[in-house]
């Protein structure tokens, strides 16, 4: 038997990836939108652990191109401790090319310079981010525990440490009252830091977290589907002199085509994003219900839909009567997605 330890989540751009997992769940833990680690506690493993588990994946014949160090926010080990477990990985698996791993951008901006640049010279390509929002006044609603401040000078560090940044964005999770804040204060920390990858998940308030009981007594206002969507296309248009890709890997965004580079294509995504503002209602809504059904990616694939599918989808559309019913059936597939 080959035992080693595995968390819960990693980006979806790490799924072939070689999981490590070098701490146990969140050390904050009080996002208000998530609901990964709840009921879970934090804590460190020792190197001697963690190496263990690298000896038996390579006894397992585990092997990979990547790897990611789980889990909410491996960089608040000893650094010291974290680089000799990377410099081992690494020595271990030869065939590995990046390595990456979650980072809160409070324990980012804290980290010295030094530090961050020993962990790039043991092996730390790319670090990812939840930034969620650029917005104080949301990341404290949300309870993040961060500040833009934190956000700008943690990323920073990251890339003039040599490695990648990937952060992440939530449209919508201001609701419709901060909706023009988040897109506004968003798009300011990408133009101050210019991540490297800029990863787009539209919010979802999940049931049974606290920003789902807001939704359900009536305390938060969610935007609609198509206000994240609307977000998007503000924070693009109020970026300035980036140079990063807008990531679109996750099924909860509706408009998966809006992806590309900010530098090259930022008026390409915004006029994909038009493109479905400016559509009639009823095709709008038959986009909606075929994408969150799971039968298009993209606004093209509907005009390859099978006629009888179509037909269908034109009869549920028409069964709802009001916007209410509607987002609710939309959020009814979009929570199966969180
Ligand atoms: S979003 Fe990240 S930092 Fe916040 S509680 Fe969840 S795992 Fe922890």
């Amino acid at each position: 038997m080959y035992g080693f330890e595995m968390g819960p989540i990693r980006p979806p751009s790490e799924a072939n990836s070689i999981l490590l997992r070098v701490t146990r769940n969140c050390p904050w833990n009080k996002c208000e939108f998530c609901g990964v680690y709840k009921g879970e506690k934090f804590s460190l493993r020792s190197v001697d652990e963690v190496k263990g588990d690298i000896d038996a994946m390579k006894a397992a014949g585990i092997t990979s191109s990547s790897a990611f160090l789980q889990d909410a926010n491996s960089i608040i080990m000893k650094p010291d401790q974290l680089a000799e477990i990377l410099s081992y990985f690494r020595e271990t698996f030869p065939e590995v090319r990046r390595v990456t791993t979650y980072a809160r951008a409070d324990t980012l901006s804290r980290i010295t310079p030094e530090n961050m640049k020993m962990l790039k010279e043991a092996g730390l390509d790319r670090v990812h981010s939840g930034y969620e929002t650029g917005s104080d006044v949301i990341l404290k609603m949300i309870k993040k525990g961060t500040t833009r401040d934190q956000q700008v000078r943690g990323g920073l560090k990251v890339k003039e440490a040599g490695m990648e940044l990937s952060m992440y964005f939530m449209p919508g999770v201001g609701g419709r009252e901060l909706s023009e804040e988040n897109s506004r204060e968003t798009a300011g920390v990408i133009s101050e830091v210019d991540p490297d990858f800029v990863r787009l998940r539209t919010f979802v308030a999940k049931p049974g977290t606290p920003m789902g009981d807001r939704v359900e007594d009536g305390s938060f206002l969610p935007c609609t589907d198509e206000e994240k969507v609307t977000e998007i296309r503000r924070m693009l248009e109020q970026v300035e002199g980036c140079s990063g890709t807008v990531v679109s890997d996750h099924i909860v965004n509706l408009l998966e085509e809006v992806r590309g580079n900010l530098r090259t294509q930022k008026s390409e995504m915004i006029q994909k994003i038009r493109e479905f503002e400016e559509m009639e209602p009823f095709e709008k809504k038959r986009f909606q219900a075929a994408r969150r059904m799971g039968f298009v990616r993209r606004l093209s694939d509907m005009d390859r839909l099978p006629a009888d599918l179509s037909e269908q989808i034109s009869g549920i559309v028409h069964r709802f009567k009001t916007p209410q019913q509607w987002e609710e059936f939309l959020n009814y597939f979009l929570e199966r997605y969180i």
